[in-house]
């Protein structure tokens, strides 16, 4: 029996693939078709993805294609900026900048490579799923390929197969829809020049233009204008009232709406799509031994890059938790947090986005006015946010809750030599501590004295603001909580919430 199915291989059962196959873990990757998906939907991701891709071994193979940038800037109606959401100029907690452009076709082939030669991932094409059934003995997963009926029992099976995901609808779950839908063009274009913008005012400076992602909140067609890497540029327009998706794809359609944008500069279209932005969260995401991660947990309206990170966060927290039950003798209800750690975090991340698409797709003039001064006068209240503001913490599963930092998103700064803190520390569990006599430590977690790392203080300016001695790491870098002097009931603690506690009790 295998460990894993994966049904559906796009960019998240492509990272889930990766990431069991290092943990030890064997995978039968099933998907339905036999080439990659040519076209980009997703052009954005956050740091915390260029860090799972450092955890599954893909990031030198990555790094090279994507193409860093700083944030989000929405202009209103009159062409003055209403929200910035930008980090120019600031620190880099986590290692990288805050946001990446990239391709997704590129991105796609690289996740597929980094599992391409391992023994534990044997990734079926031309295989669709067609049904399953589980038992106490795990389950059992159909499929269709090659004209035939074949089938494959696993102990879990990870469903990544998408917003239409036949697993889900096999499994009968239904989908909670957060109330937003609308539709939208998306047009992506080879540009070989810097694209024209109109007088903008409140623009940080001209070159932030060709480098942030640029949301025109403009009530005669609310816009999207994201750079993407190399010469890829893309742009999302708003569908009005009474307009025909189909007409609207249309090349001369396309020419007249992207035209303004590229004056004089050679391009080339790839292609125009139009799409529904909705805002959809299934109302479970685990029955039995079959979880739903990715499209097929969940969809996001793209006002914020962040659709395709939530079903990466999703098979990272699954990973490392189906490798402690297959591996490590953790206790199998580690993965019955999976959906109260997951669920809430992608909820306000589509929270905020379908809150931002509600005043992006005002159409009406005087409330796009009044949105204007209200999200102006925000800003200079100091509310201003940027995109990784956006992620809260996980507050409710393998976390210990109540102690400072627990949940967070854990630093990654740089260190002396270049290399970044996990790539000198490993991914597993980590506890890095503020005094080497401090006792805590267990064979499956690393010991770390933080004053000895050349990070020129960064672990311990981290420890000081949450005034702690000690913080454990879990292997997806969220924080499982934080010690004031001894880290031995820190790791105690963690133990029990592993039930790993029952297995030293019982030697
Ligand atoms: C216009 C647009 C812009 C976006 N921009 C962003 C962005 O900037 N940043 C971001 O993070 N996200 C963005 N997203 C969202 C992002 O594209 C998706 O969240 C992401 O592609 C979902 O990945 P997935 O692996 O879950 O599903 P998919 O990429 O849909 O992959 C599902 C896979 O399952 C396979 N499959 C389906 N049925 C079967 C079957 N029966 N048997 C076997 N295999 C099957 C499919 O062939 C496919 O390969 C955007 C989406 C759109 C539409």
């Amino acid at each position: 029996m295998v460990d894993v199915v994966i049904v559906g291989c796009g960019p998240v059962g492509a990272l889930a693939a990766n990431l069991l196959a290092r943990a030890g873990l064997s995978a039968i990757v099933l998907e339905k078709e036999r080439e990659l998906h040519p076209l980009p939907r997703a052009v954005h991701l956050d740091h915390e993805m260029m860090r799972l891709f450092q955890s599954a071994g893909v990031i030198d193979a990555i790094a090279p294609d994507m193409r860093d940038t700083d944030g989000h800037l929405h202009v209103g109606a009159d062409m003055g900026v209403i929200r910035y959401m930008g980090t120019v100029g600031s620190p880099r907690p986590y290692g990288w900048a805050n946001d990446f452009f990239f391709y997704q076709p590129e991105l796609e082939a690289h996740l597929r490579q980094g599992f391409a030669a391992m023994a534990e991932v044997d990734l079926r094409v031309g295989a669709e799923f067609t049904g399953l059934e589980q038992d106490a003995g795990g389950v059992t997963v159909r499929y269709m390929q090659d004209g035939a009926d074949h089938a494959v029992t696993a102990r879990w099976v990870i469903a990544c197969d998408g917003s239409r995901s036949p697993v889900r609808k096999a499994l009968g779950v239904e989908l909670d829809d957060l109330g937003f839908e609308e539709p939208w063009l998306v047009v992506d274009a080879e540009v070989e020049g810097p694209v024209s913008f109109p007088p903008l005012t409140g623009v940080p400076t001209a070159a932030d233009l060709q480098r942030l992602s640029v949301m025109m909140c403009d009530p005669r067609r609310p816009a999207t204008v994201v750079p993407g890497r190399g010469n890829h540029r893309r742009w999302e327009f708003m569908l009005l009232p009474g307009e025909d998706d189909t007409a609207m794809m249309a090349p001369d359609k396309v020419a007249g709406l992207v035209g303004a944008w590229m004056k004089d500069v050679p391009h080339r279209i790839v292609r125009a799509a139009t799409y529904r932005f909705h805002g959809l969260v299934a109302e479970q995401w685990q029955v039995g031994g079959v979880f739903l991660a990715g499209d097929a947990a969940h969809q996001t309206p793209p006002f914020f890059g962040q659709g395709m990170c939530h079903g990466l966060r999703d098979v990272a927290n699954l990973a490392w938790k189906m490798a402690a039950v297959a591996r490590q003798g953790a206790s199998g209800e580690l993965l019955a947090t999976y959906q109260p750690e997951r669920d809430p975090h992608v909820r306000a991340v589509i929270g905020a986005a379908v809150d931002a698409g509600r005043y992006i797709c005002q159409l009406d003039p005087a409330k796009a006015a009044a949105r204007d001064a209200d999200l102006r006068a925000k800003a200079a209240s100091g509310a201003a946010q940027t995109a990784t503001d956006l992620v809260p913490a996980i507050g409710t599963g393998i976390v210990l809750a109540g102690s400072a930092g627990a949940g967070e998103r854990f630093i990654q700064p740089v260190l002396a030599d270049g290399r970044l803190l996990d790539d000198a520390t490993g991914d597993g569990w980590r506890l890095f501590l503020r005094h080497p006599a401090q006792t805590g430590g267990e064979t499956d977690i690393s010991r770390i004295d933080a004053a000895t790392l050349t990070d020129g203080g960064a672990l311990l300016r981290w420890l000081d603001a949450r005034g702690a001695d000690a913080v454990l790491v879990r292997p997806d870098h969220y924080v499982f909580g934080t010690a004031v002097g001894d880290a031995a009931g820190l790791v105690a603690m963690r133990n029990e919430a592993l039930g790993l506690a029952r297995l030293e009790a019982a030697a």
